[in-house]
């Protein structure tokens, strides 16, 4: 089973149903990436901040010893945490992430949020997290977007990163980068379920050329395995009516129906699991078609509710 790819703005392919590696523990990271290649996933959606760069490319390393797969096959993707914004800072750590990850290039780099933090040494902390002193301090950088855009770019020219996107971008931002991009984002990468559609947004970058990737696709679930308080009280979209009846008349499972709620926009997909019966599930999600009555239902199920919001990660005693 293969997934079916997406021409990007560089001219370079990529699958449209990718594996998501935040959350992946450190101790079944390598298995778990080594599984989901032999189940058929070529794209890799990591970050410095996920911490497990190093496993997964132990993963990669090992299937592609065993003649499983060859590098030009994998479609690796890894993103420019906030304390690296800093111009002199970004080839250093792309360097670092790529020597973690075993690879010479990456597919597709992206700046993870837009918003520049001071630089934290990696040999003081790594990775640094959102805090200067790993506890509660939070220092912002002067470093702008587009300074951090233009050595993103030159990781390009220097064969570090074939494509380079943006994520949490909204649409002021993603205006911006447009008027001084010399390299335009390939991808942007947004949280993106029923209860968070952010049609103009996706509008905007597809009009633009930019391919839209969707992350946390199946809304609180993701956001569960963090113990984040303000799912408690979000209802499942997995257990969701609307979704349900969809998922029944089609005789797919409810995630299945999600994930394909948005391929069948043209976005891609990353959506994440450690268990080999749903790495397969998740990867045949392309291979059936909503109806526009169930494409008008899940519209009206937008909320306009965010999960994945930096604030969230500093408590109010944290911030103020
Ligand atoms: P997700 O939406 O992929 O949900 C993961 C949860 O759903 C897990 O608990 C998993 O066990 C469960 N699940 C997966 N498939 C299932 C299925 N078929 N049936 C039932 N349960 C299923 O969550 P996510 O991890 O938040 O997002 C996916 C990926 O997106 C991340 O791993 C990461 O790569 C990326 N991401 C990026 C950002 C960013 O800021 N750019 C933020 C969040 C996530």
């Amino acid at each position: 089973m293969a997934s079916p790819t997406i021409k990007l703005n560089s001219g370079y392919e990529m699958p449209q149903v990718g594996f998501g590696l935040w959350k992946v523990d450190n101790a079944v990271c390598a298995d778990t990436v080594y599984n989901a290649i032999k189940a058929g996933y070529r794209l890799f959606d990591g970050a410095c901040d996920y911490g497990n760069e190093k496993e997964c490319g132990e993963g990669v390393a090992r299937a592609i010893k065993e003649g499983i797969v060859k590098r030009e096959e994998l479609f690796i993707v890894s993103k420019l945490w906030q304390t690296f914004h800093d111009e002199d800072k970004v080839e250093p750590i792309t360097r670092k992430q790529l020597a973690d990850w075993q690879i010479d290039y990456f597919d597709l780099f992206l700046i993870h949020f837009p918003a520049a933090l001071e630089y934290v040494d990696p040999s003081v902390r790594y990775p640094p997290g959102w805090f200067y002193d790993g506890k509660s301090e939070v220092r912002w950088s002067k470093t702008t977007l587009q300074q951090t855009w233009g050595a993103m770019e030159k990781l390009v020219d220097a064969g570090l990163a074939r494509s380079i996107g943006i994520s949490n971008y909204q649409a002021q931002s993603v205006y911006d980068n447009l008027i001084y991009a010399r390299i335009r984002p390939a991808t942007l990468q947004i949280e993106h379920h029923p209860y968070l559609q952010q049609p103009d947004l996706v509008n905007l970058a597809q009009k633009e050329g930019i391919t839209v990737t969707a992350y946390s696709s199946f809304g609180p679930t993701g956001f569960m395995e963090i113990e984040d308080f303000r799912v408690k009280h979000a209802a499942p979209l997995m257990e969701s009516p609307v979704i349900k009846e969809i998922a029944t008349k089609h005789k797919k499972t409810p995630a299945q129906v999600l994930l394909r709620w948005a391929t069948q926009r043209g976005l891609a997909v990353i959506p994440k699991t450690s268990r080999s019966e749903v790495m397969a599930q998740n990867l045949d999600s392309v291979n059936f078609n909503l109806d526009d009555g169930d494409l008008t239902k899940i519209a009206e199920m937008d909320l306009n509710i965010r999960f994945n919001k930096p604030t969230n990660y500093f408590s109010a005693d944290k911030l103020f």
